[in-house]
C-alpha cells in the first residue's frame, strides 16, 4: 500500500510559501513576472510601505482649479502625517483650470513663504504644474521657473501628435534642468480615455539621464505612469515620485493608491523620492551633490555623463543668484 505523502499543517499563506521553499510573495506581485524565481533565489525586494511616505509635491488649490484653500490644504497634509507638501496649481495656458500667470505664481509663491513662517511641523514648497506645449517648450520662462521650489511638466493640450513628435517634446521639456518632474506621462484616464502615443523606454532613458523624476500620478483614475514601467525605469536609474494630484483635501488620501501601485511595479522606499528618508529628496536642484554622493548614481552609470550635469547646476545657479528669493529643494535636503 502506497505511503501517503504528509499533508503539511498550513495556517497561512506565508506557511504555505514557506513549505514550497519560496520566500512568501506580497500579493501585488503575483503577477508571474519573474516573481517566483525571484522569491526561490531570495531576491524579492522589500517594497514600499505606507508608512515610509514623507510628502508629496503635485497638489492643487482654489487659485486654479482646486476646491480647497492653500490654507486647507496645508492642514489636511498636517492631519495625514505628512512631513512637508507642494503645492502645484496648473500655468496659464491651462485656461480650462484658471492656470495662474506669473503675477499670480508670484503672489501664491509669496503666501507660501509668509505662510511657512508660522508653520512648525511641515514645510510647504511653492512650485506649478506647467504646462507642456506642442513644441516641448514649457509654458513660462526660465527665469520665472527658477524662483520656484520645484516645477512639474504635463501635457493637458494636443495629445493627438505622432509617437515620435510626443516623445520628442516631452524629452525636450524634461531636458531643461528646471523641471523637477514629469507628471502623468501617458495621461490616461482609466476607462475613459488612452494614454497619447508616446515611447516610455525613450521618456524613462531620458529621465533618468537628466536627473528628472517621474510621477506615479496617485489618482485612482490615471495611475500614471503604469506599474509595469517601473521595474524598467528603476533598471535605467530613473526615480519614482508619488503624487496624489489632489484638487481638494478629502484627494490628498489617493496617495495611499500611489503606494499600491508602486508596489505593484517593485519599488522599495529608496526608489520612491518622497518614500526615502529625507537626505534622499534630491533631483536636479542638487543634482551635483547627489552625484558626488553616490546617493544618485545610477544602475548603469557608463550611460551617464557628468558634463551636461554641471551645466545644470551652474544654469540654477545662475537663476538662484538672479532671483534670491528661490530656495529650491537644496533647502530642505539640508534641513
Ligand atoms: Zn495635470
Ligand atoms: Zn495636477
Amino acid at each position: 500500500m502506497p505511503r501517503r505523502a504528509k499533508i503539511p499543517a498550513i495556517n497561512d499563506e506565508p506557511e504555505l510559501y514557506r513549505a514550497l521553499g519560496l520566500d512568501f510573495i506580497p500579493p501585488e506581485l503575483r503577477e508571474n513576472c519573474g516573481e517566483f524565481e525571484a522569491a526561490d533565489h531570495g531576491k524579492l525586494p522589500r517594497l514600499i510601505e505606507l508608512e515610509n511616505l514623507r510628502g508629496t509635491f503635485h497638489c492643487h488649490t482654489t487659485a486654479s482649479d482646486g476646491h480647497n484653500s492653500l490654507e486647507e490644504m496645508v492642514a489636511a497634509a498636517q492631519e495625514l502625517g505628512l512631513e512637508y507638501i507642494g503645492i502645484a496649481d496648473h500655468s496659464r495656458s491651462s485656461v480650462q483650470a484658471h492656470g495662474l500667470d506669473a503675477a499670480r505664481l508670484k503672489v501664491q509663491r509669496t503666501q507660501i513663504r509668509q505662510m511657512q513662517r508660522t508653520l512648525k511641523n511641515i514645510r510647504v514648497f511653492s512650485g506649478v504644474e506647467c504646462d507642456i506645449l506642442r513644441d516641448g517648450s514649457l509654458d513660462f520662462d526660465d527665469e520665472i521657473l527658477a524662483q520656484l521650489d520645484f516645477v512639474v511638466a504635463s501635457i493637458h493640450s494636443t495629445f493627438n501628435l505622432s509617437e515620435a513628435e510626443m516623445t520628442k517634446r516631452v524629452i525636450r521639456a524634461i531636458s531643461n534642468p528646471l523641471v523637477t518632474m514629469l507628471a502623468h506621462p501617458t495621461g490616461r484616464l482609466l476607462l475613459k480615455r488612452e494614454g497619447y502615443a508616446i515611447d516610455i523606454p525613450a521618456v524613462i532613458e531620458a529621465a533618468a539621464e537628466t536627473g528628472t523624476w517621474i510621477e506615479l500620478n496617485a489618482a485612482p483614475k490615471r495611475l500614471d505612469l503604469d506599474w509595469r514601467w517601473w521595474p524598467l525605469a528603476k533598471e535605467k536609474g530613473a526615480r519614482c515620485v508619488s503624487n496624489p494630484d489632489a484638487h481638494r483635501t478629502a484627494r490628498l488620501q489617493d496617495l495611499w493608491f500611489g503606494i499600491g501601485a508602486a508596489r505593484k511595479g517593485w519599488l522599495t522606499k529608496q526608489d520612491v523620492v518622497n518614500g526615502a528618508d529625507r537626505s534622499r529628496t534630491k533631483g536636479k536642484a542638487g543634482v551635483m551633490e547627489c552625484w558626488s554622493s553616490g546617493v544618485m548614481t545610477p544602475s548603469n552609470p557608463t550611460q551617464h555623463s557628468t558634463t551636461p550635469l554641471l551645466h545644470r547646476l551652474s544654469l540654477r545657479q545662475k537663476h538662484r543668484q538672479t532671483f534670491a528669493g528661490a530656495t529650491g529643494l537644496d533647502e530642505f535636503r539640508h534641513r
